[in-house]
C-alpha cells in the first residue's frame, strides 16, 4: 500500500524528538534509567520484544509462550527470593506500581476475608516507602497510617510498627532498600513483631531485591526475603536491575489463595471469560519477552558480575562524597542508591546545599535527582537531598563522575538553599480547595515563573523549595497542572 509518509522520514522524526531526551545510556542520567553497558544485551531485548510484539497477554491459553516466560521469570524470582520455601506463587506485572497496587488488594481482600468486615482496613507504611503504596491507599480505599522512620538511618522502626498494629491493619510495607535513602529496613524484626499480631508484611524489593542477593556481603546480613516467616509478599521489578525495557515486575506471594486474591474474574458480561490476575485487559508481551531473554543470557553469574560493578561504583561515589566538604551521604545505605544532604556539622559557609549541588552538576552534563525535605509526624526533619541511582555502567565512568560532583560542590559551597518566597507560600495557604481550578492554578504556576506549558530548563532548586512550603494539597494540585499543561 502507499504510505503518507516513508519509514524513514517517520524514523527520522522519532530521532529528532528523542534528541530532546536525557540520554539514557552512558551513565549520565542518575535515575530512571538501569544501563547495564552491555550492547549485546540491549540488541537481544529488542529481538526478544520483536518477537512478541504480536502477542497478546490477555489470553495466556491462546498463547501459551506467554504463561511459559512468565512461569520462568516467576520461577527464577522464586529461586532467588525464597528458596526453599514451600508454596510460593506469583505473577508478572506491568511494573512496580502494579506489583504494590496487587500487594495491597490482595491484602485489603484477605482481611475483608479474615475478619468478615466489609469497610476500609489500615495499610500501615513508612515515611519512606515508595509513593506508589500512597497511591494504592487512594485507589483501593484503605485508611493510611505513615510512620515516622528514624531520622539518622531512615530505616523503619519495628516497635513503631508493634505500636501501630490493631485489627484494621490489613498490611504492613517494609522496603529493600527505600527509595528515597536506600535504606535497609529490619525486615525480621518487623515481620516478627507482625507475625505475633498476624498481620502480613509485604516486602517491596521493587529496586532493591534484584541486586541486594549479590551485593557483597549478601551472606552475612540477615535474610530480608521471603524466607523470612511472615512476609507474605514481595516485589521486583525487572524493568530495573533486572535490564528489561519498562514495563515488568514481579510479585511473589507465600500461599495460593494470597495470590488468588490479587485476580480479578467476571463472567457477567455477554462476552469472553475475563480471568485477569493483574489489572490491565490486553496487554503487551513486549517487556516480558524482553526481560526473560535478559534474564536468559545474564543467569545468576552475569546479575552477579553486573551487580559488582555497581557495589564499586556505589562505594567510590560514597568516598566522593564523604571526602567533599559540605556534604554527607544520609545514614548508612546498602544496595545501589544514595541520598546525599548538607553536613550541618560545617560552618554555613562551607555548606553544601543538595540541590543547588544537583543544579551545577547538570550544567555539567551530570543528572541527579532532587528530593524534598520533610517534616515527620512526629516532628522529625528528614533533610533535603540528591538521590543517585547507580547502575552498571556508572563504573565506566565513576572517575569523571566523582569529579564533576566535586566541582559541582565547589561551585555552590556556601550558596544557601533555595527558600519559596514568603508571600507566595502565605498567598499558597489560603487557597481553598474549590478554588484549585485549572485557570486558576496555572496563574499561581505564572506568578513564580512557571508559565502554563514551558518546560523544566532551569535550576530545579526553586521549585523544590516550593513543594516543601506548600500545603500538600496545593502542591498536589499545582503538579498535576504544571505537568498537564506540559504535555497539552
Ligand atoms: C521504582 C519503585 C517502585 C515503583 O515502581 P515503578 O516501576 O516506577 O512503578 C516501588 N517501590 C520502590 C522501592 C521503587 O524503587
Amino acid at each position: 500500500m502507499d504510505f503518507e509518509r516513508t519509514p524513514a522520514d517517520i524514523l527520522a522524526q522519532l530521532d529528532e524528538l528523542r534528541a530532546a531526551d536525557a540520554p539514557t545510556a552512558g551513565g549520565h542520567l542518575l535515575s530512571y534509567v538501569y544501563d547495564p553497558g552491555v550492547a549485546e544485551l540491549d540488541d537481544l531485548a529488542s529481538a526478544a520484544a520483536r518477537k512478541a510484539q504480536p502477542l497478546n497477554g490477555l489470553d495466556p491459553t491462546t498463547f501459551p509462550s506467554v504463561a511459559a516466560l512468565e512461569r520462568d521469570l516467576v520461577g527464577l524470582a522464586r529461586s532467588v527470593l525464597a528458596d526453599g520455601v514451600d508454596g510460593v506463587v506469583g505473577s508478572v506485572t506491568s511494573g512496580g506500581t502494579e506489583s504494590c497496587l496487587l500487594a495491597v488488594k490482595s491484602a485489603r481482600d484477605s482481611w475483608r476475608a479474615a475478619t468478615g468486615r466489609e469497610d476500609r482496613p489500615t495499610l500501615v507504611i513508612g515515611s519512606t516507602a515508595h509513593a506508589a503504596f500512597i497511591k494504592a491507599a487512594h485507589y483501593l480505599d484503605l485508611h493510611l497510617r505513615v510512620l515516622p522512620v528514624d531520622p539518622d538511618t531512615c530505616r523503619l522502626r519495628p516497635e513503631d510498627v508493634a505500636a501501630a498494629l490493631d485489627e484494621t491493619v490489613a498490611l504492613v510495607v517494609a522496603s529493600t532498600p527505600s527509595y528515597p535513602h536506600g535504606a535497609l529496613d529490619p525486615v525480621s524484626e518487623i515481620a516478627e513483631v507482625c507475625a505475633a499480631q498476624g498481620v502480613p508484611v509485604h516486602v517491596d524489593g521493587c529496586i532493591g531485591a534484584w541486586v541486594l542477593p549479590w551485593w557483597p556481603g549478601a551472606a552475612e546480613r540477615p535474610d530480608w526475603d521471603l524466607r523470612v516467616p511472615g512476609v507474605a509478599s514481595l516485589s521486583v521489578d525487572l524493568h530495573k536491575y533486572g535490564y528489561a525495557p519498562k514495563g515488568v515486575s514481579v510479585l511473589l506471594y507465600r500461599g495460593r489463595d494470597r495470590h488468588r486474591r490479587q485476580w480479578f474474574a467476571t463472567s457477567a458480561w455477554p462476552g469472553y471469560a475475563v480471568v485477569n490476575p493483574t489489572i490491565l485487559g490486553s496487554r503487551t508481551v513486549m517487556p516480558i519477552a524482553a526481560g526473560w531473554a535478559v534474564s536468559q543470557a545474564l543467569g545468576r553469574s552475569g546479575f552477579e558480575e553486573l551487580t559488582g560493578q555497581i557495589a564499586r561504583a556505589a562505594q567510590q561515589l560514597r568516598k566522593v562524597v564523604d571526602a567533599t566538604e559540605g556534604l554527607r551521604v544520609v545514614g548508612d545505605p546498602v544496595g545501589p542508591l544514595l541520598a546525599v544532604a548538607t553536613d550541618p556539622d560545617v560552618p554555613e559557609q562551607c555548606r553544601v546545599d543538595p540541590h543547588r549541588w544537583a543544579d551545577a552538576a547538570k550544567d555539567l552534563g551530570w543528572v541527579l535527582q532532587p528530593q524534598p525535605g520533610r517534616r515527620q509526624s512526629d516532628g522529625t526533619e528528614l533533610p533535603r537531598t540528591t538521590h543517585l541511582t547507580v547502575t552498571p555502567v556508572t563504573e565506566s565512568v565513576v572517575g569523571e563522575l566523582g569529579d564533576a560532583l566535586v566541582t559541582a560542590a565547589d561551585t555552590v559551597r556556601g550558596v544557601p538553599g533555595a527558600q519559596a518566597p514568603a508571600d507566595f507560600v502565605a498567598a499558597a495557604r489560603q487557597i481553598r480547595p474549590e478554588d484549585l481550578t485549572s485557570e486558576n492554578c496555572a496563574a499561581v504556576l505564572g506568578m513564580v515563573g512557571l508559565e502554563p506549558g514551558g518546560g523544566l530548563d532551569g535550576p530545579m532548586a526553586e521549585l523544590l523549595a516550593l513543594i516543601e512550603a506548600l500545603p500538600e494539597p496545593v502542591a498536589e494540585r499545582l503538579l498535576i497542572e504544571f505537568l498537564a499543561r506540559f504535555m497539552e
